[in-house]
């Protein structure tokens, strides 16, 4: 069903991406992880349709988006950036991207940690994170999204890998083959992989063939 729903705030989270918290409508419902379709009310825009993932938790008595902008490619996350409390902005139903089953490993990339970021507040609302790690690639630490808040939540839980810059404290490299086997021992627990195309089809590839259940949603060709 289609909602048209008021943005009441926004707020920088790293240099390309922002937070949106919108009106929740009546009985709106979502499961953590769960995405659903958007576009802008505005002239020319509501047909233009986009998945973004729900990052507040379902009892928030607003809803949340957390997107990154992609100025060139002059599409609508360009113009959702550019945005303003007041604006309105058209959602649908939600519907699944993943889901939490038990615990295991959370592998992203980048922007691919939002289904995350519901899911894991989620847990720590309801003291459950135990159990489970974050794997989080991204180019350099000015990129990482809500750093400081899954710091807090995850602690020793987390590994924080930057492809592109060397700085005390984050692993420095790649998603691959050999850093995996380093850092993972048990390969029979749950694995969920978000992020870029390419990043997503090789971890799953390769986590398959070591014997792993794996649910992964691709963001981005
Ligand atoms: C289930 C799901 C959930 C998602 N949730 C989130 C989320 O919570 N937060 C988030 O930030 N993202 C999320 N994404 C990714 C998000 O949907 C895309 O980033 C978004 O659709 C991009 O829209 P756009 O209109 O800006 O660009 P696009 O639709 O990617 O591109 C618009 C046009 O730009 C051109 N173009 C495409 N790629 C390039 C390029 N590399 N360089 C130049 N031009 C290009 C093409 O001509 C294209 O038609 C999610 C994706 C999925 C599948």
């Amino acid at each position: 069903m289609k909602n048209i729903v008021r943005i009441l705030d926004i707020q920088a989270v790293t240099h390309d991406v922002k937070c949106f918290r919108m009106e929740k409508p009546a009985g709106y419902q979502f499961v953590p992880g769960q995405a659903t379709d958007v576009s802008i009310n505005q002239p020319g825009w509501e047909a233009e349709k986009r998945p973004f993932t729900f990052t507040a938790l379902n009892t928030a008595p607003y809803l949340e988006f957390t997107i990154k902008g992609y100025p060139d490619h002059h599409g609508v996350t360009e113009q959702l950036h550019l945005l303003r409390p007041g604006d309105e902005i058209i959602i649908e139903d939600a519907w699944g991207a993943i889901e939490y089953k038990r615990p295991g490993y959370f592998i992203a990339g980048g922007a691919g940690i939002t289904p995350f970021i519901a899911i894991l507040r989620t847990l720590h609302h309801d003291n459950r994170l135990a159990g489970n790690t974050l794997l989080f690639s991204n180019k350099t630490s000015a990129d990482i999204i809500y750093e400081s808040e899954l710091k807090t939540m995850l602690g020793e839980q987390a590994i924080y890998l930057l492809t592109k810059e060397n700085k005390p404290g984050y692993q420095n490299g790649y998603l691959d083959e050999n850093f995996l086997r380093e850092h993972i021992t048990q390969f029979n627990q749950h694995f969920y992989v978000c992020g870029p195309d390419k990043m997503v089809q090789d971890i799953a590839a390769t986590l398959e063939k070591l014997g792993a259940n794996v649910d992964a949603v691709i963001f981005e060709k």
